[in-house]
């Protein structure tokens, strides 16, 4: 039976990290700030900005929410972006997505200040992962890396496969982890027989969006797993790995809910911290 990696009590520890780094810039007159844009009221965007209002109220960290209609024009989300980069009191800005449709996603993503790029989508830091340099990141493909990190197991000379390409996690999450010195192999939906490639992993990540994909005949026996997929099913959350199958298998597993996408949110606020330093250091 597979050790379980509880995503709840890392995300707890990188709170407290955060909390006390928070509270020490304010301590020394800095008071960390996060402005979030959200343009329309799609009601799942809605709910994720009132649940990083109240993570921010509890890390010591200031948070504004600049509500939009869903028919301002993009003009004026820009200039709204614009007045935030050169506001010295707000040191992270996100936009919360899907954008409505007149609104172009790659013009709003490179019109925030790098570094104040808190979800890690502009092109100077997309441009980061692949060059190794140190930027902004994404939280998602951080997270995957953070809580085996810290759950003590090894990446370095591994064979990882993850299973998933796309932009906002597998891709990205490549070139993140390649700093760690995998050897790493990387599966999509035209790849035959996935299970052949899943099998010879010691690390299997998957980041596809498709409920229960990855069951336990498709893991090698010990190896770790970590699920990033969230989907909708069974009248609730689940990821990609079939969890009941496969943790008789793996050595260690991520559960969904409790795995990954605990650790998101805390990793995003961290962000917002590192972009003030980078800020400072100007
Ligand atoms: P995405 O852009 O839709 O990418 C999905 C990837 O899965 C694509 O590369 C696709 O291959 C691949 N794929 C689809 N069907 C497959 C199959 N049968 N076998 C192997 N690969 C297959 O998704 P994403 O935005 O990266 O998100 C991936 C998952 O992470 C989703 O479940 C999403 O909900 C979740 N997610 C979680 C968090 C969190 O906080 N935990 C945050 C963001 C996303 P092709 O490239 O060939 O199309």
């Amino acid at each position: 039976m597979a050790k379980l990696i509880d995503g709840k009590a890392i995300a707890a520890q990188i709170r407290e990290e955060v909390k006390v780094e928070a509270e020490k810039f304010r301590s020394e007159g800095v008071i960390p700030k996060l402005a979030v844009i959200l343009v329309g009221d799609d009601p799942a965007s809605v709910v994720y900005a009132q649940s990083k209002q109240k993570a921010a109220n509890k890390l010591s960290i200031d948070f504004e929410l600049f509500k939009m209609d869903a028919s301002t024009p993009e003009a004026d989300v820009l200039s709204l972006i614009e007045k935030l980069n050169n506001d010295p009191s707000v040191h992270g800005i996100m936009v919360e997505l899907p954008l409505p449709k007149h609104i172009s996603k790659e013009n709003v993503m490179s019109a925030v200040n790098p570094k104040k790029d808190v979800d890690g989508v502009h092109p100077i830091n997309r441009g980061y992962i692949l060059s190794g340099e140190e930027g902004l990141f994404p939280a998602t493909p951080e997270s995957c890396i953070e809580i085996m990190l810290r759950s003590g197991i090894e990446i370095e000379g591994k064979h990882a496969v993850i299973v998933g390409r796309g932009e906002t996690v597998g891709k990205p999450l490549v070139f993140l982890l390649l700093k760690h010195n995998p050897t790493i192999t990387v599966c999509h939906s035209r790849t035959p027989d996935l299970g052949q490639f899943t099998r010879q992993a010691d690390i299997v990540i998957a980041a596809v969006g498709k409920a229960k994909l990855i069951t336990g005949d498709m893991i090698k026996p010990g190896a770790v797993v970590i699920d990033a997929g969230i989907n909708e099913c069974d009248g609730g959350i689940c990821g990609d790995v079939d969890f009941e199958s496969a943790k008789e298998v793996a050595g260690a597993i991520s559960p969904v809910p409790g795995g990954v996408g605990s650790l998101t949110t805390a990793l995003l606020f961290r962000n917002v911290l590192k972009g003030l330093k980078m800020q400072l250091k100007k």
